[in-house]
């Protein structure tokens, strides 16, 4: 089997028995991606140097016989969202505006795997500044999903699920602010994390909603996923709204569903959009998990159906003061030959932003202004509280939620041309972010009607990610480990 292919166990398993080196599995996941790349378009930049530079110092302590020490990710090839900064490598954002910008210095979350053993294979497309759900406005072309090379990925960590499904790599890293780990994750069948806010630093990675971002893992299987959240949370004094973290995220994989009380929702599945096949797995995911021990119980979110308004709202505003700083002068593209400052900014943004990142900061910068602020800022604001409050008492009697991750499965390039229809793609997930909870999308087997893949997601209460995590390898004991896509399962 390739190495890009094996779970993170058994990666660890080979290379403690000597069967292969760390640099015999970076340099052949290195050759793997620049075959299967050409078709996929996951990655924006190849670090190969540094991948083999941490396979040799790995491999150093695997000849100490000092290897199991290492950390969760010891020999694991990982490719992280180019939003992430890691020092000496491109961090574009797939934006012009970002195009020869080198990271001198590295994101927390980044280090972080490096110092849990990660070999840092490359650095993953995107839609540009994270604006998207379908990896389309990236700047250097969109990723194909490697399930139907028509089909888009999602997005906007399009590039991070896409590498995973293809079998390049077995885990990477991606950023959520609206479900943007979730929503790819489930077009392209894999699983795919948003920890609790806070739970993650978000030290590095580049802003677009400061109090929505989150990062976290894309895997194959739960333990994988659980394994890099394990290497990658915790406080960090860099960022002030990350918190202590001392749980061990695979604990508790194998204890079952039985007793668990789970919610469903029924409002999300008699909402407008949604296809009938995804809903018609959701209701087997839940005949499935009460027949596995869970307790059923509904659920009403009675403001969640007001979550994609708030966001668009809170996120573009938050958005525009973040993007401020790409004003050529301390970040970002300048266009050259401008006599006065002013015409300086206003062409190197103009340029250095496509339609959607300037459709944002626009929105932003009125939705911000004096008069208008009142009108929709903070009342969205006040939206937010009365959302987190709708989980906060769900939680009261549940101890996981399950909710589809997207309303249909992976579109087709081109379909969805209007901005507010693919506003639309976050729909089941956009509430998470606004209260802060973790949420998660699990891969559920194949849709009746388009046969491509379906994600399942999983709600817990902020601090409680095992929860889902728990539910989650439930939901792998019956569908199995996200498999990876037909076309790209040679050499199973
Ligand atoms: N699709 C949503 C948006 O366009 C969410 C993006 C994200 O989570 N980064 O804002």
């Amino acid at each position: 089997m390739p190495f890009g292919q094996m779970s993170v166990r058994q990666l660890q398993e080979g290379l403690a028995a000597k069967e292969f080196s760390c640099h015999e599995v970076a340099r052949s996941v290195l050759d793997a991606i620049e075959r299967a790349d050409e078709g996929v378009h996951a990655f924006l930049e190849v670090t190969a140097d540094a991948a083999l530079a941490a396979a040799d110092a790995l491999d150093e302590r695997v000849a100490q016989g000092t290897f199991v020490q290492v950390g969760a990710l010891a020999g694991v090839p990982v490719g992280y969202k180019d939003n992430m900064n890691l020092a000496g490598t491109h961090t574009t954002c797939s934006s012009n505006m970002l195009e020869s910008y080198i990271s001198p210095y590295t994101a927390t979350c980044v280090a972080k795997t490096l110092s849990a053993g990660a070999m840092p294979v490359g650095k993953l497309n995107m839609d540009e500044f994270a604006f998207g759900s379908s990896t389309e406005t990236s700047a250097f072309g969109p990723t194909f999903n490697p399930w139907d090379v028509t089909r888009v990925p999602g997005g906007s960590s399009g590039g991070s699920a896409a590498a995973v499904a293809a079998g390049m790599l077995p885990v990477t890293l991606g950023s959520d602010t609206g479900g943007s780990i979730r929503q790819p994750a489930s077009f392209c069948g894999v699983v795919g994390v948003k920890p609790t806010y806070g739970v993650v630093s978000r030290y590095g990675i580049v802003a677009f909603g400061s109090s929505l971002d989150q990062v976290g893992p894309f895997a194959r299987t739960v333990e994988d996923a659980a394994l890099a959240m394990n290497a990658i949370a915790g406080h960090d004094p860099l960022d002030c709204t990350s918190q202590p973290c001392t749980v061990d995220f695979t604990a508790n994989l194998d204890e079952g569903v039985s007793g668990m009380r789970i919610g469903v929702i029924p409002a999300f599945l008699e909402a407008e959009g949604l296809s009938a096949e995804v809903k018609a797995k959701m209701e087997e995911v839940a005949q499935k998990l009460e027949a596995a021990g869970a307790e059923l119980h509904e659920i009403e979110l009675p403001n969640a159906k007001a979550a994609i308004s708030a966001y668009y709202v809170l996120g573009p505003c938050e958005a525009f003061s973040n993007l401020a700083r790409f004003d050529s002068v301390r970040y970002g593209y300048s266009d050259p030959g401008h006599q006065d400052l002013g015409s300086q900014y206003e062409a190197s943004r103009a340029k250095g932003f496509g339609p959607e990142a300037r459709r944002r900061i626009m929105l932003g910068s009125y939705l911000l202004s004096a008069g208008v602020y009142d009108q929709y800022y903070y009342p969205a604001q006040q939206v937010r509280t009365l959302i987190t409050e709708d989980y906060t008492k769900a939680f009261q009697e549940v101890d996981c939620l399950l909710a589809p991750t997207a309303p249909r499965t992976a579109f087709k390039f081109g379909e969805i041309a209007e901005p507010t229809e693919m506003y639309l793609s976050d729909m089941f997930t956009i509430s998470i972010n606004i209260a802060g909870n973790g949420g998660m999308s699990m891969p559920v087997g194949l849709g009746a009607d388009t046969g491509l893949p379906v994600g399942a997601q999983l709600i817990s209460p902020a601090f409680a990610d095992q929860n889902m995590l728990r539910v989650a390898a439930e939901l792998e004991r019956i569908y199995g480990a996200a498999p990876v896509a037909p076309d790209f399962r040679a050499g199973e």
